[in-house]
């Protein structure tokens, strides 16, 4: 969409197009990874998505959801910045109001980051029920987090046990893995941790203990990473994320469905 003059842009539409909006965080990823990880793997699934259905991807949105302990690390690491609630939900309602205004009726969010599901939600609530009110009835907006849709008998074949458990992948095997596929140049496996699996109380405190982090910031072990697992996690969550779409818009982008 960056690339694109307005009325290209709006030619793309018309035809159709559905209008992909990554979304992800700034978030620190350990010390082998990236601050921008969730709005890169974000944006690269879209851009892959596109690929294969009528769709012109938005530039990603950055900022995420404020990290929290016991899924991204917390929000004391150096670079991790993150928004109040309202102010994610409220921004992206923004966009879908200006993407709607410009013409789009067929959007999709691919979500990068844990925290951001239901200030997402909101967005896309909220935006629906002003479509609605104002004579907008067909706009249909997807919300879907890329990291899910893939089989976790994929990270099982490739890594074997003891089983890799996602809630706690945070700059683990499947984060590092995508990464060493898509940006290798980027992966620093020398400074990758050498931990146990993090195990967390089953609850949170308010001020969090930063002390149940681990110092590196990642929350398991990334050593069994891949690039050959990141392609075949990446190839899967693209098709998901195309199923997706044909089946909310139609296969030929036609809004059938
Ligand atoms: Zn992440
Ligand atoms: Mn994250």
């Amino acid at each position: 969409m960056a690339h694109l003059s307005w009325p290209a842009y709006a030619e793309r539409i018309a035809n159709g197009a559905v209008v992909l909006i990554p979304v992800g965080a700034l978030e620190q990823h350990g010390r082998h990874l990236p601050l921008g990880v969730d709005f890169m793997l974000a944006e690269a699934v879209a851009l892959a998505t596109a690929e294969h259905v009528d769709a012109v991807v938005a530039p990603p949105f950055v900022y995420g959801y404020k990290s929290q302990l016991r899924t991204g690390g917390g929000p004391q690491f150096a670079g991790t910045v993150g928004l109040d609630g309202h102010s994610l939900s409220s921004a992206i309602t923004d966009v879908l109001r200006g993407l709607a205004r410009g013409g789009a009726d067929k959007l999709a969010i691919v979500d990068g980051h844990y925290e951001n599901q239901m200030f997402l939600t909101e967005a896309c609530d909220l935006a629906i029920r002003e479509f609605r009110q104002s004579g907008r009835d067909g706009v249909k907006i997807v919300q879907a987090r890329y990291f899910e849709q893939f089989d976790e008998a994929i990270l099982k074949r490739h890594v074997g046990g003891p089983p890799l458990d996602l809630a706690y992948e945070h700059a683990g095997v499947f984060e590092t893995s995508l990464f060493l596929h898509l940006f290798g140049d980027l992966v620093d496996m020398d400074a990758a941790p050498e931990q146990a699996f993090k195990e967390f109380p089953s609850y949170d405190c308010h001020p969090p203990h930063d002390d149940w982090v681990p110092a590196t910031g990642a929350l398991s072990d990334p050593h069994r990473a891949t690039a050959a697992l990141g392609r075949e996690i990446f190839d899967a969550c693209v098709q998901g994320m195309v199923r997706i779409l044909e089946t909310e818009f139609g296969p030929e982008g036609d809004g059938s469905n």
